[in-house]
């Protein structure tokens, strides 16, 4: 009989893997395989992953888990990429994942550039590392012959960024073949050895288009401007009294509208973010902002003259991704503190948005991590990467999944 893992302290859980022959040849095989960890990932970097367009990058990774011997082996509906390392039993379900796509836009030159020991490509390490990583431990595992208690399913997710809005993590747990049977959630995200994200950064995002009839500047003046209501929405969005703790923020990043200094625009629209650590607080400012929009807009159509034409209005929610938190307590979180310090690092909880996001918000213990190595530039066109003692990475995040699903003790 096997004992429950969540029953044993997680220090103890930690201390008999880091025993255990087939952890210490996995521990082997990441500093061996070094060199060919670092050439599947700038093989992985090469390959172009545009935001809705990461389909020839799953591909490849598809391929790969394949000749690995991974089980159910699939393109997901959505495009999601997945493979199975099938244990003792299928539950408890670990999903070991990271993102497949980048921010960067289609025609971006995806070519690596190596100076030293250090690569250059837009997305090798946002989240081209977390790639590396899911193949190198599920390359150990075959390598080592690992056999676990519960499953890892390894994931290689769309969408993670930006508009992608979390869409295939999305669809993973709510619509898909697994969704109800995944136990645990562990996402590789850009590099280090520190980091456990066990808090999910909420944020809502909305297009906010405007449009009216348009005129001349002088002849027309009085017909509703659609510039102007968004000037008075982003003024009052600005006086909003933001909370320092739990921090909430928001950002107009964009704004556009207009053809000529002389002419009332016919078309304004902005792209608005907003952010908060705390659901109620992001609940409470959004309420906020689409009120302000409204008064705005109705403040603007109360000066038109007589028989000139309302502003329309029209808000699309574009991003939605939820807020909360794995507790410090629940048992993933605790064995990754304890994976963490087992190779000499001390862990930095923190707040980030990423794929956990979803699973978070379900109430499925879900974290992310770093993947090990150094980098810099994200979301740059210069972002790079070092693999510098990235086996640490791939250790700890081994101990974390194993630590988690179990190992088959029947065996020894
Ligand atoms: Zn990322």
């Amino acid at each position: 009989m096997s004992t429950s893992v969540t029953k044993i302290a997680p220090a103890q859980i930690i201390q008999d893997l880091l025993n255990a022959p087939e952890v210490q040849e996995s521990f082997r095989f990441f500093e061996r395989e070094a060199e060919a960890i670092t050439e599947e990932h700038i093989a992985i970097c090469s390959i172009p992953a545009s935001p809705f367009a990461e389909q020839e990058r799953a591909e490849y990774l598809l391929n790969k888990f394949v000749a690995l011997g991974l089980s159910d082996v699939t393109l997901d509906e959505i495009g999601n990429c997945l493979g199975m390392f099938h244990g003792v039993s299928t539950r408890p379900l670990m999903v070991v994942s990271a993102h497949l796509d980048t921010v960067f836009a289609e025609g971006t030159d995806f070519t690596i550039k190596k100076r030293q020991q250090r690569l250059l490509a837009p997305g090798i390490s946002d989240d081209g590392c977390g790639l590396a990583a899911l193949m190198a431990i599920a390359r150990a595992l075959v390598s080592a012959r690992v056999q676990t208690a519960g499953s890892i399913l390894f994931v290689g997710t769309v969408g993670e960024e930006g508009e992608g809005d979390l869409r295939g993590v999305r669809h993973l747990f709510t619509e898909g073949a697994r969704s109800g049977s995944i136990d645990s959630f562990l996402s590789f995200d850009g590099p280090g050895v520190d980091r456990i994200t066990n808090r999910a950064l909420g944020s809502r995002r909305y297009r906010v288009k405007l449009n009216g009839t348009g005129g001349h500047s002088w002849g027309d003046f009085g017909i509703p401007n659609p510039v102007h209501a968004l000037g008075r929405a982003i003024s009052r969005l600005t006086t909003y009294p933001l909370p320092k703790d739990p921090r909430t923020t928001f950002n107009i990043g964009t704004i556009r509208g207009g053809t000529s200094i002389n002419a009332i625009p016919s078309e304004a629209s902005m792209d608005v973010d907003l952010r908060s650590a705390d659901d109620v607080e992001l609940k409470r400012l959004d309420a906020y902002f689409r009120r302000a929009i409204h008064e705005a807009v109705e403040q603007e159509n109360n000066l038109r003259r007589p028989g000139d034409t309302t502003l329309t209005l029209k808000i699309d929610l574009v991003g939605d991704r939820p807020s909360g938190l794995t507790s410090l307590t629940s048992p993933l979180v605790e064995i990754a503190v304890e994976a963490t310090r087992a190779i000499g690092v001390e862990p930095q909880m923190e707040l980030s948005s990423t794929d956990s996001n979803l699973p978070i918000s379900l109430g499925i213990p879900a974290i992310t991590f770093g993947a090990g190595g150094v980098a810099g530039g994200s979301h740059t066109l210069d972002e790079w990467y070092e693999p510098l003692d990235r086996d640490k990475g791939l250790k700890r995040g081994l101990l974390t999944i194993l630590g988690t699903v179990g190992l088959n003790s029947a065996r020894s």
